[in-house]
């Protein structure tokens, strides 16, 4: 299947947009529908045209002047027997004004204005008047810049007429229950190549409702292709994955696992016990695990990582942790450290870590450590995926908050897998050597944790490929935290609150927002509150953790400051020396400062609902009564834009993870859940996982049996609608 190039094949600009737009198959181009249509088909008399008409007109041009009141313009007066128009021209070719010429007759199409200069026309699109009209509504493509919709139109023209539209649903007769189809009105179903000619080209009588809305026949025959593609997809990377080989990892009597579970400061919750065998199991197996461990902030799954890694390292394996973030990767790696260190030592193994800031020596000895197998396990940011990055036996990857990984992250990471089967790190507790397949190398396990929960129908869809584990439950002793919205005008208030817990020997975080546009005035925003804080909050004689008089600890921390001081500061934040917190949104994910009681958000409005309840979840991590303040701001606006509200009202509304994942989900869509696999990888275009839910169950029903009996129709079915793109989902 080559690019039809419906010029020359050279590339031109346009045919560069066309890549960039993934164009580049004929089935590409067929599969690429429109956005809206506009009705060529009629001739509209003006006078029967009404204001806010966009109409098509034919009419003689009886003035045509260029005026320079208010501003150089085009001005052409037509008449079509019925009435005149006036239309007007801001930007002009002089072969356009010559073609509009007076007496020329000309057909034009544009939106019908009023006005006392009596009907007008914006820049409408005109040519000579006669030839056919269409039979068919125009398409109207979504496109990018430099790619004009009439180069679009017909190179996909070209896709329609080369690509192949055999039909790859397999035949209506044959096997399992399709009871389903008629529920979901597929019945009569369209073919491929009806529904697409069809929504290329619709007659003119089609209910356009039923084509915006995508319920018309056609489109349900397409949602339900793609939501299918997408199942196959997933269903053979999960069945390609079953082929793999990883070491088997079995938590021994008297191990590593045992002592850790001994030596926890806590009981596992039971929601962990159930995650934690989960977790076991899955590594007890010849065959790599693949699993998502999803649990709301706070509910303890680190611990997991580290009973899962005790397992791995047990066993004489490595063991790595990836993190997005150095504060993250620091509290990890100290928390893991006081857990899993004492435990090591005694076995002569070490813990490494890696980051993007490490000076060249301290980072020569940590690879020097991962590479000989000394080190059983690491922690690090990105920098463990680098290429110098030599494993001696990776047995398990985790990677914490996934979410915020790139999909070529994470394939990297499973990359990383190595070469000797079976070789034990230098140091290894025990002599039996975990063997692999002969010969094949070994997969590592993997274990991705997110606290953005995923909602059941992202779940089923775009994370089909995955088994999930869910904590459920939260450790006991947890105070639910209040939430209160409050108007930026209001921000004296929130001052008294913060020196109120201050008083009381709490911590306060105040996080200011992302500036999309620019990261420069994130800092100038962020550096401000600080100053005003740390104002407000001197002299005030408060009782503060530095004891009584002595001046109140506002820290400062934002993306831009070089990680040694980010770790300082948030080293004194951690220790409680530093009473107040001002950070851009740096401290999102995984901070974990159990005496902090008061989180204040400032411009709430600007964070999406999972963030902001990322954001909360960094208090009440301890037994003290805590709350979130989410200042708001409406600008000029009188009052707040009715989804921003609805938006921070959910969040007073609930505190569970869940709920707000499922209302986010509707709010925003799942561009927000699907984080990682957003770059790249294939999201469905057509279908809407919360309207076409039955069409999902459709295709979660057919897929399996579909690869079971018709390989060949799946395979060709996952080709044509995914083309080479479908390898990003086994990340
Ligand atoms: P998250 O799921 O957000 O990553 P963490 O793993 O950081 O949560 O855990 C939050 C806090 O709860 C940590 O201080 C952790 O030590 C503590 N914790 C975890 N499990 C339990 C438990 N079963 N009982 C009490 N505290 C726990
Ligand atoms: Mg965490």
């Amino acid at each position: 299947m080559s690019a039809t190039p419906p010029a020359k094949p050279t590339t031109s600009p346009a045919q560069k947009a066309l890549h960039k737009l993934g164009l580049t198959r004929d089935i590409d181009l067929a599969l690429h529908l429109p956005l809206r249509y506009e009705d060529e088909t009629r001739i509209v008399r003006l006078a029967d045209a009404r204001e806010g008409d966009t109409v098509q007109i034919e009419a003689t041009v009886t003035a045509c002047e260029v005026t320079f009141r208010p501003r150089r313009q085009l001005l052409v007066t037509v008449d079509d027997g019925s009435e005149t128009c006036l239309l007007r021209f801001f930007s002009f070719y002089p072969s356009q004004q010559k073609a509009l010429a007076v007496g020329a007759r000309i057909r034009a199409r544009g939106e019908v204005r009023g006005g006392f200069a009596g009907r007008t026309m914006m820049h409408p699109a005109f040519r000579v008047a006669g030839g056919e009209l269409p039979t068919a509504l125009t398409p109207v493509y979504p496109t990018v810049a430099g790619l004009p919709q009439a180069y679009l139109r017909r190179a996909v023209l070209g896709g329609l007429a080369h690509a192949d539209l055999s039909d790859t649903l397999p035949p209506a007769d044959l096997s399992g229950p399709r009871e389903n189809l008629s529920e979901i009105d597929l019945q009569p179903l369209w073919g491929l190549r009806e529904s697409l000619l069809f929504l290329h080209h619709p007659a003119p009588d089609v209910a356009l409702a039923t084509l915006e809305d995508h319920s018309h026949p056609a489109w349900q025959r397409l949602k339900a292709e793609e939501l299918l593609a997408q199942q196959l997809s997933q269903l053979q990377a999960k069945r390609a994955r079953a082929l793999l080989r990883a070491p088997k990892l079995r938590a021994r009597r008297d191990g590593l696992h045992e002592k850790l579970l001994a030596a926890l400061p806590f009981a596992l919750t039971k929601a962990q016990h159930r995650v934690s065998e989960e977790i076991a199991r899955d590594l007890a197996q010849p065959v790599p695990m693949h699993r998502l461990l999803q649990g709301d902030v706070g509910s303890g799954k680190t611990v997991l990582a580290a009973l899962a890694a005790a397992i791995c390292i047990d066993a004489g394996w490595q063991c790595s942790l990836m993190v997005p973030t150095e504060i993250l990767a620091e509290q990890h790696f100290r928390k893991l450290l006081g857990w899993l260190e004492p435990l090591l030592a005694p076995l002569g193994l070490r813990t490494a870590w890696l980051t993007g800031s490490q000076k060249a020596k301290e980072r020569r000895e940590m690879l020097a450590l991962i590479a000989s197998g000394e080190a059983a396990l690491v922690i690090g940011t990105h920098a463990v995926i680098q290429d110098k990055v030599v494993f001696k036996n990776l047995a398990l990857a985790i990677i914490d908050e996934q979410h915020r990984f790139g999909v070529a992250q994470r394939l990297a990471l499973r990359g990383k897998a190595n070469s000797a089967p079976g070789a034990v790190h230098g140091l290894a507790p025990t002599p039996t050597l975990p063997r692999t397949g002969e010969g094949e190398s070994p997969e590592p396990h993997l274990l991705m944790m997110t606290a953005t929960p995923i909602p059941r129908t992202l779940a089923m869809s775009y994370y089909a490929d995955l088994e999930v584990s869910t904590l459920d439950e939260l450790p006991p002793g947890r105070t639910p935290v209040i939430t209160k919205l409050v108007h930026e005008s209001r921000r004296d208030e929130v001052v008294q609150r913060i020196r109120a817990q201050l008083a009381q020997g709490r911590q306060v975080y105040w996080v200011c927002p992302l500036i999309e546009e620019s990261e420069a005035l994130d800092l100038v925003n962020a550096t401000q509150t600080h100053a005003a804080l740390s104002e407000a909050l001197a002299g005030a004689g408060v009782d503060g953790l530095t004891g009584s008089g002595q001046p109140v600890m506002v820290g400062l921390l934002h993306s831009r400051m070089p990680a040694v001081e980010k770790k300082a500061v948030m080293a004194q934040f951690t220790s409680g020396r530093m009473a107040v917190l001002v950070s851009t949104t740096v401290i999102e994910v995984g901070v974990d400062v159990p005496n902090a009681s008061l989180m204040v958000i400032e411009h709430a409005e600007r964070f999406g609902l999972s963030q902001l309840h990322q954001l909360r979840g960094r208090v009440g991590r301890g037994a003290a009564a805590s709350a979130c303040v989410l200042l708001y701001s409406t600008g000029e606006a009188p009052r707040l834009g009715e989804v921003a509200r609805a938006r921070l009202k959910a969040m007073a509304e609930t505190g569970d993870g869940f709920e707000i994942a499922r209302r986010d989900l509707e709010i925003r869509g799942p561009g927000e859940f699907l984080g990682a696999r957003q770059s790249g990888a294939p999201l469905l275009r057509f279908a809407d996982l919360v309207q076409d839910a039955d069409l999902l169950d459709w295709a979660r029903e057919l897929a399996p049996r579909m690869l079971d009996q018709y390989p060949d129709l799946a395979q060709k079915h996952v080709q044509r609608w995914l083309g080479g793109k479908s390898d990003y989902l086994k990340a």
